[in-house]
């Protein structure tokens, strides 16, 4: 697979201190993976909006753009997909030492693009990446899922009654 770079010049937009610009393109975004799952995002490129503004000393940048990320359910392996939109900032001051002010997707006026919205598209996947929130998962003895299952029909012989255990649930509470 090629390898998505979107490199932007930033000597070439000429901004003067106090000046702005706001670029519109299409970047590619290499496939999101966390914690050792990927995520395909539905389209081959994003549509980004990245605003550019020169503060005394340095670059002020804020990237948007909407993502449609599809992955398999935590809960039940099913698909799902989840419709977000980024908006993330970065700073970058010429000379300082200090890390909060350098940004780590600028390198001798060259923003790379590409990097930086691949890392905020990741940062955009939730923890619980779910096919919906009250989704039931799969029956812990047979691995049927249980969105499609009646619970009251949904029994096996050996081990608890599933009906048990949410009874001691309302229990404790
Ligand atoms: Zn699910
Ligand atoms: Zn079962």
């Amino acid at each position: 697979m090629a390898h998505a770079t979107t490199i932007i010049d930033l000597a070439r937009l000429s901004l003067s201190h106090g000046e702005g610009r706001r670029l519109e393109l299409p970047v590619r975004l290499e496939p999101l993976e966390l914690a050792g799952q990927s995520y395909a995002i539905s389209t081959e490129s994003v549509p980004v909006r990245l605003d550019v503004s020169r503060p005394s000393g340095g670059y002020a940048f804020r990237l948007r753009f909407p993502l449609r990320i599809e992955g398999p359910c935590m809960r039940c392996l099913e698909g799902a997909a989840l419709e977000t939109e980024v908006d993330a900032r970065e700073v970058a001051q010429d000379n300082t030492d200090d890390d909060e002010l350098r940004s780590p997707y600028v390198d001798d006026d060259q923003l790379d693009l590409g990097r930086w919205a691949h890392d905020v598209a990741v940062l955009a996947i939730p923890t619980r990446f779910l096919c919906r929130a009250d989704c039931a998962g799969l029956c812990p003895v047979c691995g049927e899922s249980l969105n499609d299952a009646d619970p009251a029909e949904h029994e096996h012989d050996s081990g608890p009654d599933p009906r048990w255990a949410k009874l001691k649930e309302l229990e404790l509470e």
